[in-house]
């Protein structure tokens, strides 16, 4: 579910849609939620970065 990014890291995944490979596309919920990476851990559902990628 993860790849190596431009600058090396290790990202999530995101399929042909441009979600996340862990994203129920019927249920829009986490499928990995338990075990989700420390950034989705830090990103504050409706906070203002939030709000800024349901707009785009
Ligand atoms: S919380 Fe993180 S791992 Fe889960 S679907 Fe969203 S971006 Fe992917």
């Amino acid at each position: 579910m993860t790849e190596a990014s431009a600058w090396g890291g290790t990202v999530m995944r995101r399929l042909d849609d441009g979600w996340c490979t862990a994203l129920n596309r019927d249920t829009l919920l986490c499928s990995i939620y338990a075990e989700r990476p420390g950034v989705c851990r830090d990103y504050q559902m409706g906070g203002a970065e939030c709000m800024a990628e349901r707009a785009a």
